[in-house]
């Protein structure tokens, strides 16, 4: 040990500073980040405010932990919708999703919107009521009573 690490100034090693920017730039949280590198997350947070350049480091190392975190995730509706990504593969899933979605809606017959023309309630495949009789094992859904 080194003679520091007193009070008031917790010791943040130069080699501890890497480990702790490499682990942040590949998208370990923050807090697992200063554990691994031996450090508190205050210890770390006291050293970002009082040192502009590790500070810079730090944001950059975030910036890039957020996108390895990112680039972790599958590429599906959430990545579309949150990313922006608009690769084939997200694009086909949020289309999925929507028309999955917009079934689902017709199908309660929620949405807030209208009924889309031919989907009206005397449409047989839009709303199916379970038998009231002798079905009270099946708690009716409330939307269902909606006519
Ligand atoms: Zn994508």
């Amino acid at each position: 040990m080194r003679g520091r690490g007193g009070r008031g100034h917790p010791v943040f090693t130069p080699e501890q500073r890497q480990k702790y920017l490499l682990f942040v730039a590949d998208g370990i949280p923050l807090d697992e980040a200063a554990n691994l590198a031996g450090v508190s997350r205050r210890t770390v947070n006291k050293h970002a405010a009082a040192d502009p350049t590790f500070r810079e480091a730090r944001d950059e190392a975030k910036t890039a932990g957020r996108k390895a975190r990112w680039d972790a995730k599958p590429h599906d509706e959430y990545r579309y919708i949150h990313g922006g990504c608009r690769c084939p593969e997200c694009r086909a899933a949020a289309s999925a999703a929507r028309a999955a979605r917009r079934a689902t809606a017709d199908e309660a017959g929620v949405d807030g919107a209208e009924p889309r023309p031919g989907t009206g309630p005397t449409d047989p495949t839009v709303i199916s009521l379970p038998a009231r009789d002798g079905r009270s094992d099946l708690p009716l859904r409330p939307l269902a009573a909606v006519s």
